[in-house]
């Protein structure tokens, strides 16, 4: 049972502290993407994980054994870099093999795990050119194979695909997967790429300045996010501070807001009366709906295709919509609608 448990933890470098209290378990066979901006402590926490950093604080668990003081070594976790980190002088197959070797695991069980890896990442006609030889999504492959073929129960991903072009990233991303589910892994991800958590993971952890602010399957993120920095992290959103003036029916809430009053069906109340709220530039219905409606001014245009980006003007208050409709041009007003179910209420101010 391939589980990670983290209790408490807590990382300080000096008098900075990197990581805040965090506590989290990963089941065996989920992928778990660390997300945030740069410096929010991912890379620490994936130390703390495979052991290249001791915590300040707290305890980190791996198949319910408390591995906290345990080295890198002696830990079940393999780490796959974004610096694919390959030896150059030596050939795929001793890349690969190379951790096998150090273990001093006989030659014959070595050529049958290589021969079983280079089949599942399609490196058969490899084995013998060196790195340099290689593409990079094929060198990206062959650093997978080289943490794989060590069979860990943990998978640790630093930002992997960063040094790939969109079209490889695409492509490298669902072979990641459909390896990490064939081997029912259990994997911890980390990228600042929030399409990439967002396609890639099971449950995404959003990381700000060393503290969790929410941990949550993908939908769930978009959908409901907890915070502000969440709601603006993941997708983008137009948020604005409110007043609930009352709760029409259970869950139902009467808001005064910049854009006139709104009703909003989605979300919990935190206690005291004044709070933030946000609804998604792509939620606005134009001209559609009875409930919810203000008029916008639009004030920029960019066309993207199958949508257009508007940015707009409310009562003074600027938003952003997506709509699809591209014959909309700045200067028209234009009757603006959102379902209660799309006015997201979050934390309180
Ligand atoms: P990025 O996306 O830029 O890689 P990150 O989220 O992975 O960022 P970390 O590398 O975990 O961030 O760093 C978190 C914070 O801890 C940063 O402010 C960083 O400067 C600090 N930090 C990391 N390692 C050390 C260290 N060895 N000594 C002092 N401070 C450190």
């Amino acid at each position: 049972m391939s589980t990670i448990d983290i209790e408490g933890l807590e990382m300080r470098f000096g008098v900075f502290t990197a990581l805040k209290d965090i506590s989290v378990s990963v089941k065996e066979g989920e992928f778990v993407t660390l997300l945030g901006p740069s410096g929010c402590g991912k890379t620490t926490l994936l130390k703390l994980i495979s052991g290249f950093l001791t915590p300040t604080n707290g305890s980190i668990k791996i198949a319910n054994k408390d591995v906290t003081l345990t080295p890198p070594e002696h830990r079940d976790t393999a780490l796959c870099f974004q610096s694919y980190a390959l030896f150059p002088h030596l050939t795929i197959g001793d890349n690969i093999e190379f951790g096998l070797k150090q273990q001093k695991i006989s030659k014959p069980e070595r050529g049958r795990r290589l021969a079983e890896m280079a089949g599942q990442l399609a490196l058969d006609a490899q084995l013998d050119k060196l790195p340099n030889q290689l593409s990079g999504g094929q060198q990206q492959r062959v650093a997978l194979g080289r943490a794989l073929i060590m069979r860990p129960g943990v998978i640790l991903f630093d930002e992997p695909l960063s040094n790939l072009d969109a079209k490889l990233r695409d492509s490298v991303r669902v072979e990641i997967r459909r390896i990490q589910r064939e081997n029912n892994l259990t994997a911890v991800y980390v990228t600042h790429d929030q399409s990439e958590a967002l396609a890639m993971s099971d449950r995404v952890m959003v990381l700000n300045g060393g503290v969790i602010e929410q941990c949550a399957p993908p939908e769930e993120l978009y959908n409901a996010p907890a915070t502000s920095f969440v709601a603006d992290f993941i997708g983008g959103a137009n948020i604005m501070e409110v007043e609930v003036t009352g709760e029409t029916e259970p869950g139902v809430y009467k808001l005064n807001t910049p854009l006139g009053v709104l009703i909003s069906k989605s979300g919990r109340v935190p206690p005291g009366k004044r709070i933030r709220a946000c609804w998604r530039p792509e939620s606005v219905k134009l001209g559609e709906l009875s409930v919810n409606t203000f008029t916008a001014k639009v004030t920029d245009r960019q066309f993207q295709g199958s949508y257009t980006d508007l940015h707009v003007d409310v009562n003074g208050h600027s938003c952003g919509l997506k709509t699809p409709n591209p014959n909309i041009f700045p200067g028209e007003n234009i009757d603006c609608g959102l379902d209660p179910s799309d006015v997201i209420l979050l934390e309180a101010i």
